[in-house]
């Protein structure tokens, strides 16, 4: 049973009942329906089709969309207890969080009310598996360069390119394509286009991905070749603002980072500590060697630092004023915290902290990639600099 290791008090926005409440479930869905299958769709490469159903069924997806569209009308707060359960208990695998809180939000802040009204409670139900595809082979952190091109053809557009590294790729089939509309233009050419992928020609899935860690998530390539959508597929109405549109997103996208990272953090030290109080060396428990103790209190105090900094950033997103540079603080120095953390926690497990069965080697590969994805640490690096 997880318990906390960390005594920083909630905040208001998760001491709400209805916030409260929504967790409670969200844990025990997770308990019920995710943890006894971890290692399994570890093995497969992905999760089961019917976990995005059956978590439709329990009224857990996409919790902050509004009422008039079949949501639940909840916020950040829902979100936020959302990303610390899966990590807390050991469900960080499925690749729901980027369904909730950012493919979701995209279509809720730019879809025309028709979009919103077809895709939303498609996605709350779990028919539709949200992905966003930005990278492509030959650019992941430049974002301006891509080469996926959706040109205009009758009614609609005709989309060509291949895209990697997508989370859900394996199983998406509402996917958010970032593609020039105008391929003569830089940032001001990109453009966000969703496809159904039941619904038209020519798109294909390429394998899944090998990773290091995130076994259980399907990243996979895709392809897109001559794949007509129509021209109600653009996302805003207007071509030319898909940059605007992951400038003003991509703050809560790194947050969510952090808050996974967070209770990633936490739930390496609730291992670590209880191993190292039942491991003996030298007729003593590890915990007793005040080597033990002050990794312990490093790794907690960076923990620590994290949550509050987590905590202040999702009081500034709340409010409409959590800018691009405090985001991007927030999802580098917490996923490099996480990996530190991580790191120390696999050295306190000695020769067992390497093996798989264990759960804090399973959270070291997995915590590796949390400083690439969402645009690298030193792209944030770079959005920090922009404000000296
Ligand atoms: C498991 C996983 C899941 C992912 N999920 C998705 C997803 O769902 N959708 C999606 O679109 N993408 C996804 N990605 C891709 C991810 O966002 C990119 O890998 C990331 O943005 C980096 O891009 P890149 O791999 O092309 O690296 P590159 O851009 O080639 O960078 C290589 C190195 O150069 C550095 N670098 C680049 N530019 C600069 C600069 N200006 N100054 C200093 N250093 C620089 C980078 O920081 C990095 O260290 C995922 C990746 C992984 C591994």
């Amino acid at each position: 049973m997880f318990q906390d290791p960390l005594n920083v008090p909630r905040p208001a926005f998760l001491e709400r009942e209805d916030v409260r409440m929504f967790e409670d479930t969200v844990r025990a869905f997770m308990a019920k329906e995710c943890v006894p299958n971890a290692e399994r769709w570890e093995e497969q490469g992905m999760v089961d089709r019917e976990i995005w159903t059956k978590a439709g069924k329990a009224g857990i997806l996409c919790p902050s969309v509004p009422e008039e569209y079949g949501g639940a009308g909840g916020d950040w707060g829902h979100e936020y207890v959302f990303h610390t359960a899966g990590a807390e208990i050991g469900a960080a695998g499925w690749g729901v969080g980027l369904h909730n809180s950012i493919i979701a939000p995209y279509v809720t802040h730019y879809g025309s009310e028709d979009q919103k009204k077809s895709v939303l409670p498609r996605m709350i139900s779990g028919e539709l598996i949200g992905a966003i595809a930005m990278s492509e082979p030959g650019t992941g952190s430049d974002l301006q360069s891509v080469k996926t091109t959706a040109i205009k053809d009758g009614n609609g557009y005709r989309i060509n390119g291949q895209k990697t590294f997508i989370t859900n790729g394996g199983s998406a089939n509402f996917i958010i394509v970032v593609a020039k509309t105008d391929p003569s233009k830089g940032f001001d050419g990109v453009s966000l286009l969703m496809v159904e992928t039941d619904k038209v020609e020519g798109f294909r899935r390429g394998r899944l991905l090998d990773k290091v860690g995130m076994k259980a998530q399907d990243t996979a390539e895709l392809f897109f070749e001559d794949v007509w959508v129509p021209a109600d597929a653009l996302l805003g109405q207007e071509e030319g603002q898909g940059f605007i549109q992951l400038m003003q997103q991509l703050p809560q996208e790194r947050l969510q980072i952090a808050v996974q990272g967070v209770g990633a953090m936490k739930r390496a030290l609730h291992e670590t500590i209880n191993y190292t109080k039942e491991r003996e060396a030298f007729g003593r428990p590890i915990l007793k060697f005040q080597n033990t103790q002050f990794k312990l209190a490093e790794c907690k105090t960076k923990a620590t630092l994290a949550e509050v900094f987590t905590h202040h950033c999702s009081e500034r997103l709340m409010k409409g004023e959590l800018d691009a540079a405090t985001a991007s603080m927030a999802k580098y120095w917490v996923s490099e915290a996480q990996n530190e953390v991580m790191d120390e926690c696999v050295q306190l497990h000695g020769g067992y902290g390497y093996m798989r069965e264990y759960p804090i080697a399973k959270m070291w590969t997995d915590s590796r990639v949390q400083r690439i994805y969402g645009g690298t640490n030193e792209i944030m690096k770079l959005l920090i600099a922009r404000t000296l």
